[in-house]
This record gives structure tokens, sequence and C-alpha cells, in this order.
């Protein structure tokens, strides 16, 4: 049985306003296939392994019982950002969202202000770019905004390309982080070995799954930051289970984002006490049939999503 559900964000998201995607439950539990309507087919099948991978084979064992995660600020007014921080649920970590076209570098500085402000000076502030500036803007604005947050702990994707964020990375001492440039690249080994990121982030969906993730861990030998791709609970419980499964976890995850929807699947939402989410709680979460009655998509909604399941499966089988 396919449910497909569609939850508002509380603020535009990848220019999106409204987030959609599908739960199945299989013989070991539920699993979440929520791909961006930008990607194909061909780019959305990873995200089905990862779902398959719930659905069938269940998830790994933890190693630890439970996850740091950060709160995660979207592009807004600085008042808006230091409430956020503030009603985060004890995070004392801050993604920061940053090159939005059409803001200022001063719109930024005053966003990074208002959320060190907020979270005091032993929290830890990061900003994200989506690759957003180029390498000279990159440059000149990560020292602007280390200077606004008083320390950055670092910077996610602040250009495109590979060869960017290495000419980024030698240039200033914010550490670089890279998220587009392994989970939509074509050789994800590639910023390795352009030596041009200090972290990396994995989102399990776009990889195809918590064991895709924890391999590619491995092998990029880089310290990693679970994010997620904006799930409902139960897309978050699987990054949840990478995150307790990784063997070292030195930086809080982004998995805090059902605090940017309107709505869950589930009575009980992966929201972080004192700063982190439990582990078990992730473990044991399913949607209630009354939830998922009252997020569920439109008709039309609904068709075209069973109508995408079904090019995937054309697809990857
Ligand atoms: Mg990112």
């Amino acid at each position: 049985m396919v449910h497909v559900y569609a939850i508002g964000l509380r603020t535009r998201f990848r220019r999106i306003t409204v987030r959609e995607g599908v739960l199945i439950e299989g013989p070991a539990g539920w699993g979440e296939f929520s791909p961006f309507w930008d990607y194909d087919a061909a780019e959305s099948a990873a995200w089905w392994r990862a779902t398959r991978e719930a659905t069938e084979q269940g998830l790994p064992e933890p190693v630890r019982d439970r996850v740091p995660v950060n709160v995660t600020v979207p592009a807004v007014d600085a008042a808006l950002a230091a409430r956020i921080v503030r009603d985060s649920g004890g995070c004392r970590t801050a993604k920061v969202k940053v090159a939005e076209p059409g803001q200022t570098a001063a719109q930024e500085a005053d966003r990074l202000a208002a959320v060190r402000e907020a979270l005091g000076p032993e929290g830890a502030i990061r900003v994200d770019a989506n690759g957003g500036w180029d390498v000279d803007t990159a440059i000149d604005r990560l020292r602007l905004l280390d200077r606004a947050a008083g320390g950055l702990e670092y910077a996610e994707q602040p250009v495109a390309t590979v060869p960017d964020l290495a000419r980024v990375r030698r240039a200033v001492q914010v550490p670089i982080a890279a998220d587009e440039s392994i989970r939509r690249a074509e050789d994800p080994f590639a910023v390795v070995r352009a030596e041009a990121a200090d972290i990396v982030v994995l989102k399990v969906q776009p990889i195809g799954g918590v064991r895709a993730c924890l391999d590619l861990a491995e092998q990029i030998g880089l310290p990693v930051v679970v994010s997620s791709a904006i799930e409902s609970s139960v897309g978050l419980a699987a990054g949840v289970a990478l995150a307790a499964a990784l063997p070292e976890l030195p930086y809080a995850c982004g998995l805090a984002t059902a605090q940017l929807l309107t709505d869950d699947v589930t009575a009980h939402p992966l929201l972080p006490v004192d700063g982190a989410l439990d582990v078990a709680a992730a473990r044991s979460l399913r949607p209630e049939p009354e939830r998922l009655a009252a997020v569920a998509a439109d008709p039309e909604t609904a068709a075209r999503w069973r109508h995408r399941v079904d090019q995937v499966l054309a697809v990857a089988g």
C-alpha cells in the first residue's frame, strides 16, 4: 500500500512550499520515497533503493543512543532567524542558509550575528550556500560571515564544482563541507582526490540507503554530517539510523528538519529534545493511520506519485 503525503513547509525551501512523498510499509518496516520533482527517474533510483532498504531489509543496529542535531535557519531576516534558534528544542548548533538570490552581504551578516546572539558563545554556527557563490564571492563572503558569526564551524558547498571548492578551501580558514558535490556527483571521490573538502554531508535517500552511506563514508575517510532531504519523520528515521550507526560522529547532524514542516505523518515527530534526537524513538517510529489520512495528498498529486514510482520501478526494478 502506497501512501502519498503532502505537507506544507513553514518557509520556502529549494523553491518549494509543499513537501510531497510516498510512504510504504514493508516486511521490515516503513520507508519513504521523496525525490524532488527536478530529479528524473534515473537519479530517483538511488532514492528508491533507500526506500527498499527500509521496507525490505531494515536498518542497521545503532552504536549510540542519541544524535545531536542542528537547527536549520532559512534565508530569513535577523529577528526571525533568532526566534527559530530560540525555538529549536535546545539545539546548540545552527546551520544558516546563505547565498539566497537577491539578498545582500549585509543581510547575511545580520542573520549570522542574530544567530550568534541567540545561540550564545558556546554554540556552533555553519553556513550552507548550496553552491550559490562564485569563487571570489565565496572567499570574500566567508571572511565577512566568519567575523559576523564570531567564528564559523564550517561552510557547506560554498561553490558548485569540485575544482572551485578546492580553490575556496585553499583561500579561507573556514573548513569546507561538500554536499551536492557528493550526492549529485558522478564520482563522489573527486572531492577527496582534489582535497576539496574537510567534511562530507551524506543524505540517505540520494545516496541509496543507510548501508550505501556507511560504505561511502568508510571509503571517503572524512568526517560525516548526516542531513535530511526534508523528509517526513519516516524518512528522518533512516537518517537517524545512519547517524546512529556511524563509527564516529564528530558534528551535529542536519536531521532536525521536522521543525520545517507544518505537520507530520505521526503524532510523535522526530523533534530534538535538549539538542538531540532519540535513536530508540526513531527506531520505533510508525505513522498512524489517522495521521496518514490527515496529510494525504489530493488525488491528482497522489496519481502523479504513483506514476513516478512506476517509472522508477521500470528503471530500478
Ligand atoms: Mg546542503
